[in-house]
C-alpha cells in the first residue's frame, strides 16, 4: 500500500458572509498529482504549528492583498481585500514550514506570503515597480496564458517545468519587490515583474505569481509544480 502525503491547502475567509472558501482547482490539482488535499481554514497563530504536524506539504493559495504593515508600510489606495485572520495564520504557517523544512508551494498571494514571511517586501501595485507594466490582470479565461515568463536556468522551477520560457495566466496587481534573504528569483516577465521565487537551502520552497492550478487541465506542463510538491512531501 502506498501512503499518499497530505497536502494542506489554505482557504480564504469571507468576513461578511462568514464563510470559508477555496477554488476546486487547487484541490483537484493536488489530488491529480497524487496528494491528499486537506483544506485548512485560517485558524489561530498557535494552531499553525499544530497543523504542520498533520501535513507533509503545504500549498499557500491565491487571494487578496497582505496587510502592508507586515512589510513595514502604511496602506496605499491600491491595496485591497485585507483579511487579518488569513494574514496572521498564513504568515505563521509559512514561517513554521520554513523552519521545519516542510515543502511549500506558494501560488499568487501564496508566493507573496512566502516572501513577506521570510522578510521580503511587496509592491502595493505593479505601477510602483515599473513605469510600463504588461497587463497582469487578464480578463481572458483562467486556463489561457496571456504573457510570457523567462525561467532562470538551473532553478528548481526550471527543473520542474523543463522549459526556459512559458506563457502563463496572470491575475495579480501586486508583485514581489525585495526578495527575502535566502530566496532567489526563478522567473521574470518581460517587464521585469517577478513571476517566480524559490529558497535554495530547503527541500522544496517554490513560489509562482501565476496560477498553474487553472491551466494544467489543458496544458499538462503546469501539473509539474503539484507533482513536485507531492514528491517532496513524500520524502518527509
Ligand atoms: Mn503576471
Amino acid at each position: 500500500m502506498t501512503v499518499l502525503p497530505v497536502i494542506g491547502i489554505t482557504a480564504a475567509f469571507d468576513e461578511e458572509e462568514e464563510r470559508y472558501s477555496l477554488s476546486r482547482y487547487y484541490v483537484e490539482a493536488v489530488a491529480r498529482a497524487g496528494g491528499i488535499p486537506l483544506i485548512v481554514p485560517p485558524l489561530s497563530f498557535e494552531m499553525a504549528a499544530a497543523v504542520l504536524e498533520k501535513i507533509q506539504g503545504l500549498l499557500l493559495s491565491g487571494g487578496g492583498d497582505l496587510d502592508p504593515a507586515y512589510f513595514g508600510e502604511e496602506p496605499l489606495p491600491y491595496t485591497k481585500g485585507i483579511n487579518p485572520r488569513r494574514d496572521i495564520f498564513e504568515l505563521a504557517l509559512a514561517r513554521a514550514a520554513l523552519v521545519r523544512q516542510v515543502p511549500v508551494l506558494g501560488i499568487c498571494r501564496g508566493m507573496q506570503v512566502l516572501n513577506v514571511a521570510a522578510g521580503g517586501t511587496i509592491y502595493q501595485d505593479l505601477i510602483l515597480g515599473t513605469a510600463h507594466p504588461l497587463k497582469h490582470y487578464q480578463e481572458a479565461p483562467r486556463w489561457y496564458g496571456t504573457h510570457d515568463i523567462e525561467i532562470q536556468p538551473g532553478s528548481k522551477l526550471h527543473s520542474v517545468l523543463g522549459v526556459r520560457r512559458l506563457r502563463v495566466n496572470s491575475f495579480h496587481h501586486q508583485a514581489v519587490r525585495q526578495i527575502a534573504p535566502g530566496f532567489k528569483i526563478s522567473a521574470l516577465a518581460r517587464d521585469g515583474v517577478v513571476e517566480g521565487i524559490e529558497l535554495g537551502n530547503h527541500p522544496f520552497v517554490v513560489g509562482v505569481q501565476f496560477h498553474p492550478e487553472g491551466m494544467w487541465e489543458r496544458e499538462p506542463v503546469f501539473l509539474g509544480l503539484f507533482t513536485a510538491l507531492v514528491k517532496a512531501a513524500k520524502k518527509r
